[in-house]
């Protein structure tokens, strides 16, 4: 990615101050979805790293890894798994908790998504403290995935995500930092 491309996706998404809570900056990401041309930036490079590389299945993440994750997946010639929210797969799932800052959470994912060794990209829109790539990279794992790398459009390194997930030997990639 150039410079200009960079700056680009940058200015293309917004940032809303103190939400969901006081102290967050969100960074919304529905402004670059709807700009067309930042739309297919995002998806061309997220797909740069692994053309030929025959991934089988591209994994997104609960709700903002299916719009991005879909389009990487055609555009990679791939499949799609959602992994969602607790209760939300009709078929038999594996399922793995991870803590929020209160509380914890549970993702899902079917049982029969993976077939054994297949290569996964896992993808979402943002990497903050990694707790939940973390949680979808075990149940990938757990089902029997090569997974391949974790892609991110952002990535927030002072929350320690990135790191968390290459500390357990996964690579990571993402567009942009903030
Ligand atoms: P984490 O598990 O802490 O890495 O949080 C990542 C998930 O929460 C992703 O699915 C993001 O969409 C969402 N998220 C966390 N922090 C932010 C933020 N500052 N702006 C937008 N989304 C966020």
């Amino acid at each position: 990615m150039n410079e200009t491309q960079r700056a680009f996706l940058r200015q293309s998404i917004r940032v809303i101050a103190d939400y969901p809570k006081p102290g967050i900056q969100f960074r919304d990401i529905t402004t670059l979805l709807r700009d067309p041309a930042a739309f297919k930036l995002t998806i061309d490079l997220l797909c740069d790293a692994w053309r030929g590389l025959a991934i089988g299945k591209v994994a997104g993440i609960e709700a903002r890894g299916f719009i991005l994750g879909g389009a990487v997946a055609h555009a990679l010639g791939a499949g799609f798994v959602p992994i969602r929210k607790r209760g939300k797969l009709p078929h038999e799932t594996v399922r793995v908790a991870y803590s929020l800052e209160y509380g914890i959470d549970e993702i899902e994912m079917h049982k029969d998504a993976v077939v054994a060794d297949e290569k996964v990209l896992l993808i979402d829109d943002l990497i903050a403290t990694g707790g939940t790539a973390t949680a979808a990279a075990q149940l990938l794992k757990s089902a029997g995935a090569a997974l391949v790398a974790a892609s991110f459009v952002v990535d927030l390194p002072g929350l320690g995500g990135a790191a968390k997930l290459r500390g357990a030997g996964i690579e990571v990639h993402s567009l942009l930092e903030f």
